[in-house]
């Protein structure tokens, strides 16, 4: 490493003598790529700080009042906080009344649309846009179009407009709870015939746990067709269905880096999404979690691209857990690696300069104590986190 980059990799031979050079003892260690999550929204310091301790060196925001992550970023950069590389969606595009007001820009028309569009890429140097829940393909069209001028992609967590639809007016990735599916028995109407979030989540839930595989299989392809990646975030409708809460309990940095105003802030986060949700609710969500599970392993078979988020609060812990839903959907130890390093970095426009390990790059790394390919858990037990080239204190 020189600076913030990686100035060569490979066998030692290759490189000429550096005297002055800081060698780092990693004998029997593994070198992998700094971890990144692209589907967040919490800003809290000791979530920044987890994600680092645990190998993510990237983040982005998938829907957020820009000024936060801005905070964040100032934080950051005066040292008043340890935080990953961030990146932003801005704040979620919707029309009204959008699902969660204060993370969202309402707009209603395609004229509104465009000019939100233009304004956060130009005023606020948004990342990447983000278009959420009841966006129709008419809204959908000049918020693609201006992000592709700019060179900059467009995330979905759409639920109006489906997976082919999206893809067939360009978005780049489609995340979470996005219409992927499609059921005869809970057909759009049915899906969109909802009050609250709490009951979109439980039709959400049905739809998925009735899915017809064969009127599935176009939207599947024309995400495949037209290269739409899918960040399942799966382990957030777990948590939803009550699985991996113990485990989530008894984590070592659940319970050693998190405070009251977190967990408080959790729980009421749980209760605004499912405060009306019965046993029955769960256990959908449950079957509803293997079914999307089984859609990912034919997504994948197919050629599909899977990438990587956790969502919500505890992120850090919560990407691992994904990372094992990647695997259990059939991705090899190294597919599942490199959609959380290489794949995402394409994602985030950043593969030139993030993702693998080559001259040039910057350089964050992770040295882990024993061989990932041969246990993913091995990305958990590490021995020091590399970010621009500095060995991290944590
Ligand atoms: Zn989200």
């Amino acid at each position: 490493m020189e600076g913030a980059r990686i100035r060569h990799a490979g066998p030692r031979r290759e490189l000429a003598a550096q005297p002055s050079a800081r060698r780092i003892a990693a004998s029997g260690k593994t070198v992998v790529p700094g971890l990144i999550d692209l589907h967040n929204h919490s800003t809290f310091d000791a979530d920044m700080r987890v994600y680092l301790k645990n190998g993510v060196t990237s983040l982005r925001f998938a829907g957020l009042n820009q000024d936060a992550v801005v905070r964040l970023r100032e934080r950051a950069t005066r040292a008043e906080v340890a935080a990953p590389r961030i990146f932003s969606c801005g704040p979620m595009l919707d029309r009204t009344p959008p699902a969660y007001p204060k993370w969202t820009s309402p707009v209603n028309t395609p004229a509104e649309a465009a000019a939100t569009a233009r304004r956060l890429l130009t005023e606020d140097r948004v990342e990447a846009l983000l278009v959420t829940q009841q966006i129709t393909p008419e809204l959908m069209r000049p918020i693609v179009d201006v992000a592709h001028e700019f060179g900059r992609p467009v995330v979905g967590q759409i639920w109006y407009t489906d997976g082919r639809e999206a893809a067939e007016l360009g978005i780049d990735q489609l995340d979470n709870s996005s219409r992927i599916f499609a059921s005869r028995e809970y057909p759009k109407a049915r899906l969109l015939s909802y009050g609250s979030i709490a009951e979109r989540l439980g039709l959400l839930a049905r739809g998925w746990m009735a899915i017809d595989w064969e009127l599935t299989q176009p939207i599947m392809e024309a995400m495949v067709k037209h290269g739409v990646s899918y960040c399942p975030t799966l382990v957030i409708h777990q948590n939803q269905a009550g699985i991996g809460l113990r485990e989530l309990e008894a984590d070592r940095d659940y319970r050693t880096m998190y405070g009251e105003a977190e967990r408080r802030e959790w729980a009421a986060f749980i209760d605004y999404v499912q405060g009306t949700w019965t046993a029955e609710d769960q256990r959908c969500m449950a079957v509803a979690a293997e079914k999307r599970i089984e859609w990912m392993r034919r997504f994948h078979a197919m050629g599909g691209t899977l990438v990587v988020g956790a969502d919500m609060q505890f992120g850090g812990i919560m990407l691992h857990r994904e990372l094992q839903n990647l695997a259990a959907a059939g991705l090899s130890t190294l597919e599942v690696i490199a959609a959380a390093t290489g794949r995402s970095a394409r994602e985030l426009g950043m593969g030139e300069s993030l993702g693998t390990i080559e001259a040039g790059k910057l350089a964050d790394l992770l040295v882990v104590n024993r061989n990932p390919l041969e246990d993913l858990s091995a990305l958990r037990d590490i021995d020091r986190v590399i970010k621009d080239g500095q060995i991290l204190e944590l």
